[in-house]
C-alpha cells in the first residue's frame, strides 16, 4: 500500500505494452494517479516490430478485464474471442484504442526511455526512511535530454524485446557477433521476411537459429519465397522430433499441421538442418562465416544473413540502484523463478501469482509482464494481466483482492503453434508443454 509520504506522487509504469497499459487501466479503475513512460513514439512499440506474426492465443486471452471495461464504456466492441490476431491487429484493434482513452492518454509520456530507477536522494546502500522516500525515475527523451520523474511506486513493464539472447555459446556474445550485427549480417529477431525485410533475405543464403515458435514461423515464411532463397536451420538440440510435434497424430491439429509442414520442408531438402550446432564465433568477409562445434568436429558455414530466434533476457541495468530479489538462474523475482523455470514448466502450467510473489525488498517496486519472467520464454499476456490486477489492488490497500489470485490459462490455446514446447526459444529437454489433451487449466490460489 502507498504511504501518505509518497502518495503526492504518481505510480510510474515503465512501458506502454499490453501489460503496462493494463496496469494503467487497473490503476485508473482504482483511482490511483499514474504516469506511463514509453520509450517509443506510440503505444505497443515493441509489438510493432513483430506485428506481422500471428499470436498463438486467441483474443479472449489477450484482453485485460479492466481495460475491456474502460473500452466498452466508450463504445468499443471486442473482437471475435476465438480468433487469433496478428501483433498488428492486437495493437490496432485493442492497444491503440486503449492508449487513446482519455483516462489513459493524458497520463502517457512517449519518447521517454527510462534509463535508471532509484530513490530520491539516496543510493542502494541507504536504509533510513527508504520506504517513505519517493522513487526517482530518470528518463532520456528523444532529443537526448535527461529528466527525472518522482514516483510513489514503480511498475516495470518494459518487456525484453530490446535484449535478445546472444548467439554465442555459454550465454555470451560470440566473437565477431557485434561486428556482424553492425554490418547488418544478423537481422533483428523476427524479421518480416515476406514484407518489410524481404529484400534482406529473398534470393539469399539465410541461416535461422533457434527451435521455438519464432524460428518455426520464420522458416515457414522463408520457404514461401522463391526457390533461389537457400534456407539453413541451425539448432543446438540433437533431435528435432519434439520440435515437429506429433504430425497427423498430434492432439493439437494446428500444431501438428505446422510441425508437419516444417518436417516436409526438411525432408524435401528445401530446408537444410544442422543439429547439435553450437556457434563459437563469426568471421566477416564477402559473406558471414558461422563457425561452430558439432559432435563431428568443427564446422564452418557461409551465409549472407543470419536470423536469430533464440529468445530474450531482461535488461536489469536500469534497476542497479534498487534492492531486488531475483532468482539466480532465471532472473525472475525469487519466488516466481521456480514456478516458471523452462526446464520444468510450459506456457500453460505456470501457477497464477500476484503482488506477494512479485514483491522485492524494495517496497512498492515491481517487475511485471514479459520482463517478470526473466529468461523464461513462457510468458503469456493473461498471466501479466493478473499480475497487475493484484499489484493495483495492493497499492490501493485492498489486500484481500490482491491476494485472491485467479487465472484461467488456455493450455491448448497458448500452445497451438508452440513448436517444441517453448514460446520463443530453443525447446528445453524436459518441457512438457502441449502434451496433454485440450483442456482449460483453472487455478485459484491465495498468494
Ligand atoms: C512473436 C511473439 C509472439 C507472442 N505471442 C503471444 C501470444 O500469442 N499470447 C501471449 O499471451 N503472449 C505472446 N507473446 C508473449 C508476450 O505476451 C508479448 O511479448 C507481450 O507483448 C509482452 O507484453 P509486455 O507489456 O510485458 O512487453 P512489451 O510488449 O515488450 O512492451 C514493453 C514496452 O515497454 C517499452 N520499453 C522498453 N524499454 C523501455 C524503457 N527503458 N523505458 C520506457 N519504455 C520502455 C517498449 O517500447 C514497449 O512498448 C508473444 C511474444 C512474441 C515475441
Amino acid at each position: 500500500m502507498l504511504t501518505t509520504a509518497t502518495t503526492s506522487h504518481p505510480v510510474v509504469i515503465i512501458g506502454a505494452g499490453p501489460i503496462g497499459l493494463a496496469a494503467a487501466a487497473q490503476l485508473s479503475e482504482r483511482g490511483l494517479p499514474f504516469v506511463v513512460l514509453e520509450a517509443g513514439s506510440t503505444a505497443a512499440a515493441a509489438i510493432t516490430d513483430w506485428g506481422h506474426t500471428r499470436l498463438f492465443s486467441p483474443w479472449q486471452y489477450n484482453l485485460d478485464a479492466a481495460a475491456q471495461r474502460l473500452l466498452e464504456a466508450s463504445g468499443w466492441i471486442a473482437p471475435d474471442s476465438e480468433a487469433l490476431p496478428t501483433g498488428h491487429e492486437l495493437r490496432e484493434q485493442y492497444l491503440e484504442p486503449l492508449a487513446h482513452l482519455p483516462q489513459i492518454a493524458e497520463s502517457i509520456r512517449y519518447d521517454a526511455r527510462v534509463t535508471a530507477v532509484s530513490r530520491a536522494g539516496m543510493d542502494k546502500t541507504r536504509t533510513a526512511r527508504r520506504e517513505e522516500t519517493p522513487f526517482l525515475v530518470r528518463i532520456e527523451t528523444a532529443d537526448g535530454y535527461s529528466d527525472d520523474v518522482l514516483a510513489s511506486a514503480v511498475i516495470d513493464a518494459s518487456g525484453t524485446w530490446s535484449a535478445p539472447n546472444p548467439l554465442g555459446q555459454a550465454g555470451l556474445l560470440a566473437p565477431g557477433e557485434r561486428q556482424a550485427l553492425a554490418a547488418g549480417r544478423i537481422t533483428p529477431p523476427l524479421p518480416d521476411v515476406q514484407g518489410r525485410d524481404r529484400e534482406r533475405v529473398a534470393g539469399k543464403r539465410v541461416m535461422v537459429t533457434g527451435a521455438g515458435h519464432s524460428a518455426a514461423n520464420t522458416l515457414l515464411d522463408l520457404a514461401e519465397l522463391d526457390a533461389a532463397t537457400t534456407i539453413i536451420w541451425a539448432v543446438r538440440t540433437a533431435d528435432l522430433t519434439r520440435v515437429y510435434g506429433g504430425g497427423e497424430q498430434d492432439e493439437l491439429a494446428a500444431r501438428g499441421a505446422l510441425g508437419s509442414r516444417l518436417r516436409q520442408l526438411v525432408d524435401s531438402g528445401r530446408i537444410e538442418v544442422l543439429t547439435s550446432f553450437t556457434i563459437t564465433h563469426f568471421s566477416l568477409e564477402d559473406s558471414l562465416t558461422v563457425h561452430a562445434v558439432t559432435p563431428n568436429g568443427e564446422r564452418e558455414v557461409s551465409v549472407d544473413v543470419l536470423v536469430p530466434a533464440t529468445g530474450f533476457r531482461p535488461d536489469l541495468g536500469m534497476l542497479a540502484e534498487l534492492r531486488l530479489n531475483l532468482d539466480p538462474a532465471v532472473e525472475a523475482p525469487t519466488q516466481l523463478g521456480p514456478l516458471i523455470d523452462p526446464e520444468f514448466h510450459s506456457c500453460g502450467s505456470v501457477e497464477p501469482h500476484g503482488e506477494r510473489v512479485l514483491s522485492h525488498p524494495e517496497k512498492n517496486f515491481y517487475i511485471v509482464g514479459m520482463k517478470s519472467y526473466g529468461r523464461a520464454p513462457t510468458f503469456l499476456m493473461a498471466t501479466g494481466y493478473e499480475q497487475v490486477r493484484s499489484i493495483a489492488a495492493a497499492l490501493a490497500g485492498d489486500r484481500e483482492a490482491a491476494d485472491a489470485v485467479h487465472l484461467e490459462l488456455p493450455e491448448t490455446g497458448v500452445c497451438t503453434t508452440d513448436l517444441g514446447g517453448s514460446c520463443d526459444a530453443p525447446a528445453p529437454a524436459d518441457d512438457a508443454c502441449c502434451s496433454s489433451s485440450p483442456q482449460m487449466i483453472e487455478l485459484s490460489v491465495g498468494r
